[in-house]
């Protein structure tokens, strides 16, 4: 099996202002060691200070959302090209809460995960179920169904058995709720997309690709979720906004 570097993801969602994010990085920063990835996530206004706030610190950096489009008439929207002269690297798209809140369906997810990998981008794709759909056990079905697009439109971007793109399985039920899937429970989910990565893709990729766990993990849960095997880091929301709770997630994924 190849080797999947652990990875620590912070989304700051519309949390921060330029006093908070300095105090922020400057409390973890310390914590970032070779053998973790770790990014962050911040708002559009302070991709400029956080690129320079992490500058040299091995922390990677990146946005919440990216236009589908190369540029135009899209109000609101920002390109791939326009994140890349800010030094942005990796973003998320499928947000659970863009999906909600914007509507986002699983195929314009797909296109924006095609737009950020055709200009050099790694997108973090989230997928997950409402706590409805699990009680209806419908989670198989509505993660092939939001993983689907992903795979079918990005297929042309594997290259040599792997691809730039990682996925976050965030049941939606776990999202800044407190409540926490079980290592057992995300466990059993992340199999299930692993297994679906290979049926469309092959075992290499699949094997290959991350799968971040996000929903409630705190420093007091993350090592036991982190130690699973199909578990690759996670996507950190709440936590991710307090140095000391994001440094001892880091130290959990080592
Ligand atoms: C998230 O929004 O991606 C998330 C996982 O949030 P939280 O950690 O607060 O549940």
């Amino acid at each position: 099996m190849s080797k999947r570097t652990k990875f620590v993801a912070g989304n700051w969602k519309m949390n921060g202002s330029l006093a908070a994010n300095q105090a922020l990085i400057e409390g973890f920063a310390s914590e970032v060691q070779s053998g973790v990835d770790v990014s962050v996530f911040c708002p559009f206004p302070y991709l400029a200070q956080v690129a320079g706030l992490v500058k040299g610190t091995g922390i990677s950096f990146g946005s919440q959302d990216v236009s589908a489009k190369a540029s135009g008439a899209y109000t609101g929207e920002v390109s791939v090209s326009m994140l890349k002269e800010f030094g942005v690297t990796q973003t998320l798209v499928g947000h659970s809460e863009r999906r909600s809140f914007h509507a986002e369906s699983s195929e314009a997810v797909a296109l924006k995960a095609v737009a950020a990998l055709e200009g050099g981008l790694m997108p973090i794709v989230c997928v997950g179920e409402t706590l409805a759909e699990r009680e209806s056990g419908l989670v198989e079905s509505v993660l092939a169904a939001q993983l689907d697009p992903v795979v079918e439109h990005c297929s042309r971007f594997v290259s040599n058995d792997t691809w730039n793109l990682v996925i976050a399985y965030e049941p939606v039920w776990a999202i800044g709720t407190g409540v926490t899937a079980s290592p057992e429970q995300a466990q059993a989910v992340h199999a299930m997309i692993r297994a679906r990565l290979k049926a469309m893709l092959g075992e290499v990729v699949a094997q290959s690709t991350r799968i971040l766990y996000g929903g409630s993990v705190k420093p007091g849960n993350a090592a036991e979720i982190f130690a699973k095997e199909d578990i690759d880091g996670g996507l950190i929301g709440g936590a991710a906004l307090s140095s000391s709770d994001f440094s001892g997630i880091i130290r959990a994924a080592r």
